[in-house]
């Protein structure tokens, strides 16, 4: 086991959860509680806390915000950074994991990073690199999407599941892809951005923080609800789950995000309806539906998921 090299001293992990608004940090505990061969809970959260990112200040300012998060989080749990075995950080996209960077954040500031002075050292900004340097730690690195969907297959509602689509509604729609057990990315590094996927060509579709017109994240975001209202907002995200599934025929279809939990509870029948509907030929196939259920880890999901990421390099 890679686990037995771990120092005695080293059995927590630090991760951070940096969104288009927020920055959350979380101290896990590394565990293994074995359950029928299988990892239950690989890490347990201690304590964790949330900020609203100061952006002005660039890269530099950003990186002094993950400094004393990180120190404050450790500080709450009786424990300093020399107990932090490794770091995990899930990030808004879109990034490179391969290369460590974060490469053209659209949704920083809630997408009024654009605008912002010192927008461009946030483009192709080496964050793992600068974390390495600032925490004298490795550091994983995935997409804040793909950490949520991590999460909730550790520790939340895919539990056990190893076929599930998980969306994320807030300031952007984060989507990540879980197939046959595993983590499904893009090419070298890239995560699969399907909140990018078009589902409308109309001139007057709405502008994506990305550039294109009519982007699934346009409508599904927030900001997409409050101005389509309910029954549209309802219609607009049945046919993206509905072209997202088709690809994937997923068992389980997660709702997370800090929106997105909120507008769920009011939404959920009329969209499991929709959805049931929208691939009604599954049914006729022999196919059983994706079963459309709300996140269960909240705003820690992201938190949780890099935290395994973390631990599995230990
Ligand atoms: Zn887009």
């Amino acid at each position: 086991m890679k686990r037995s090299k771990r120092a005695k001293n080293s059995d927590k992990v630090l991760s951070f959860d940096l969104g288009g608004t927020k920055l959350g940090a979380g101290l896990f505990e590394v565990v293994s509680i074995v359950n029928q061969k299988q990892v239950a809970a690989p890490v347990k959260l201690l304590t964790h806390e949330q900020i609203q990112v100061d952006w002005s200040q660039g890269t530099q300012g950003v990186l002094a915000q993950f400094h004393e998060l990180g120190r404050l989080v450790c500080e709450k749990a009786g424990a300093s950074m020399a107990d932090v075995a490794s770091v995990g950080l899930a990030s808004a996209g879109p990034i490179n994991t391969l290369k460590g960077t974060i490469l053209n954040p659209i949704n920083f500031a809630g997408g009024a990073i654009a605008s912002h002075a010192v927008n461009s050292q946030f483009r192709q900004w080496a964050i793992v690199k600068d974390l390495v340097k600032l925490f004298k730690k490795e550091v994983a690195f995935e997409n804040d999407a793909a950490c949520a969907a991590l999460g909730e297959q550790a520790q939340g509602v895919a539990k056990g599941c190893d076929d599930f689509l998980l969306l994320t509604l807030g300031t952007g729609l984060g989507t990540a892809i879980v197939n046959q057990g595993r983590l499904v990315s893009a090419r070298s590094g890239l995560h699969t951005e399907a909140g990018h996927f078009v589902l409308s060509l109309s001139d007057t579709a709405p502008l994506c923080n990305c550039g294109t017109r009519g982007c699934a994240e346009a409508y599904l975001c927030s900001k997409g609800y409050a101005a389509v209202g309910e029954a549209e907002y309802v219609r607009r995200l049945t046919q993206f789950i509905r072209s997202f599934a088709v690809v994937f025929a997923p068992k389980q279809i997660v709702i997370g995000g800090g929106f997105g939990s909120k507008v769920f509870l009011e939404i959920e029948s009329k969209l499991k309806l929709g959805v049931a509907e929208a691939l009604s030929g599954w049914k006729e196939s022999g196919v059983s539906l994706p079963k459309i259920v709300a996140a269960k880890l909240k705003n820690e999901a992201g938190l949780v998921g890099a935290a395994v990421l973390a631990s599995r390099g230990l």
